[in-house]
């Protein structure tokens, strides 16, 4: 059977939930028993997102090979529970640079290169990439931004030509659009769907299947004339209604049928029906919790939602295998301070200090950090919340009052915290740092050892500093302990207080890994730990 592509575009507004629409029929096809891969193609002209700030495109998520890449990467691996790489994600910089690199070789010699047929025929063989591994009887590619950006026409032109040079049953385009209520006509309006697909169908892409995202049941009237002014069978008008939970909405799609009526388009009716009984007992744990805790997430980047993604994923997942309900409140790491602390942290179950870059809220997370340990409530701190923790304790326990991370002070006297050495003679800031998965061997007597159950693990990494080796010794002696290690480069990945009940600071990124059917295991502990703190109160 040939390899199927279903193209994934957006038309009204951003936000509407592209991504999960798109992971959510990956689920779907997966638990029919076909291998499913989801792309995402992003029109901006950044290389990666790794330059991005949090704050314009959320959280940057870090495959297993090391590529910085977009949030919805994240919901595809959580869904699907099937790695991505740096084929996945692709940007009109990446693009461009090929053909620019390409140019400069002199593989065009004598051509004008442009944007057709240069630039859409790089996009469409990297569309294609994935489908001829052989590894996937569907790829689903997800188009970044909205229909109608002049950005993303490369895009829906290369979309275009793939609808007309593949065969009609191998490629399918859907088309997601919003179809919002208007309180005071008391109506469902679909003007904006119907000028969104006009555009699409302007750019020559007609779309199979619409999507639509909409705050209220859709009536088969208004299906019908969806379909009719864009030009779908009714049947191919899917009710996208909001949803309690994300992970809730294969369910939704699949009473909506849209699987079975992608399918039938690709004439692939023999397929099992899907499988998805772990996902359905998953979501009746996750909306029947025994019990609840409160989590506190110190950071700075807490006005987006987005900027803690994955943290705020793995929580639901670890939550859910707890049958707990997680909430987690968000604390300002750059407004608290030694008068406003007990306010902000007393009443949690169990701090999670979390990663970052830069000085603001420094000093903060530090503090949050001081207050986990001296009152023994559960700690957790990741990446730049473990460097935090290693200055806490240099600071208050071995009384190097000036320890510091060589990020925001570069001439401490007392820089537990420092460049790693492959990082020093670097000046370019894109694509490296410390990226990907990298293996770390742990202590047997340890809490990590008894979180995970077993000496090697491996897990993802995304940053420039470390913990300072001239330190570990005078640390350890005082009595916070190295249990985990790079096998190769010595380089401490895992730091814990014995004399605590929970007491853990990574460097890498264990949210990263977290999907519904694997909870990541820290996180998990970090509930339970919680679960008995708040018991203990
Ligand atoms: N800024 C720190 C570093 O680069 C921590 C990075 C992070 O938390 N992801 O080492």
């Amino acid at each position: 059977m040939s390899t199927k592509y279903i193209f994934v575009t957006g038309g009204v507004t951003s936000s509407l939930g592209k991504g999960i629409i798109a992971a959510s029929l990956a689920k779907l096809l997966q638990a029919r028993n076909l291998r499913v891969t989801i792309q995402k193609f992003d029109p901006y002209i950044n290389i990666d997102p790794g330059t991005l700030n949090p704050y314009e495109h959320g959280e940057c998520y870090v495959t297993e090979d090391g590529a910085e890449t977009d949030l919805d990467l994240g919901h595809y691996e959580r869904f699907l529970n099937v790695y991505t790489s740096k084929a996945n994600n692709v940007t009109t910089g990446k693009i461009y640079r090929t053909v620019i690199d390409k140019e400069r070789e002199g593989a065009y010699l004598g051509k004008t290169v442009q944007v057709i047929p240069h630039i859409t025929d790089e996009i469409k063989r990297r569309m294609l990439l994935l489908g001829k591994t052989g590894n996937y009887d569907i790829v689903i590619t997800e188009l970044g931004g909205t229909v109608g950006d002049i950005e993303s026409l490369p895009f829906v032109e290369a979309v275009r030509q793939l609808q007309w040079e593949l065969p009609d049953e191998d490629c399918l385009v859907v088309h997601l659009t919003l179809v919002p209520y208007l309180n005071a006509a008391k109506e469902l309006k679909t003007k904006p769907t119907q000028h969104s697909v006009r555009m699409l169908q302007q750019n020559g892409v007609n779309p199979n299947v619409i999507v639509c995202r909409t705050e209220h049941p859709i009536p088969y009237d208004i299906r019908k004339k969806v379909a009719l002014f864009c030009n779908v069978k009714p049947n191919a008008v899917i009710e996208s209604i909001d949803a309690a939970s994300i992970y809730e909405v294969p369910l939704i799609m699949m009473k909506e049928k849209l699987d079975e009526i992608i399918l039938q388009k690709f004439h692939m009716t023999d397929t099992p029906a899907p499988d998805l009984k772990d996902w359905t007992a998953f979501l009746q744990k996750l909306f029947h919790p025994k019990c609840e805790v409160d989590i506190a997430l110190v950071g700075k980047y807490v006005e987006l939602q987005d900027a803690y993604k994955s943290i705020l994923e793995s929580f639901i997942h670890a939550g859910t295998a707890n049958e707990c309900k997680v909430n987690v409140h968000t604390v300002h790491s750059e407004f608290v301070d030694g008068n406003n602390i007990e306010e902000k942290l007393g009443g949690m179950d169990g701090i999670l200090v979390a990663p970052g870059f830069g000085e603001r809220g420094i000093e903060g997370k530090i503090l949050a950090v001081q207050y986990a340990r001296e009152h023994k409530v559960p700690f957790f701190g990741i990446c730049l919340g473990m460097q935090m923790a290693v200055i806490e304790y240099a600071r208050n326990i071995l009384g190097l009052k000036d320890a510091m991370t060589t990020e925001i002070n570069p001439t401490t006297p007392n820089p537990v915290i420092d460049l790693m050495e492959e990082q020093k003679s670097l000046t370019i800031k894109g694509g490296t740092m410390r990226l990907g998965a990298y293996e770390c061997e742990l202590e047997e007597n340890s809490l990590a050892y008894r979180i995970y159950g077993k000496r090697r693990i491996s897990e993802r990494h995304r940053h420039r500093y470390e913990f300072n080796n001239n330190y570990v010794e005078r640390i350890k002696e005082a009595g916070m302990i190295p249990t985990g290690k790079n096998p190769d480069t010595g380089l401490v990945e895992i730091v814990e207080l014995p004399e605590h009940p929970f007491f853990i600071g990574v460097q890498f990124h264990p949210e990263l890994k977290s999907t519904v059917e694997r909870p990541q295991p820290i996180f998990v502990a970090f509930v339970k730990a919680a679960l008995e703190h708040k018991a203990s109160r």
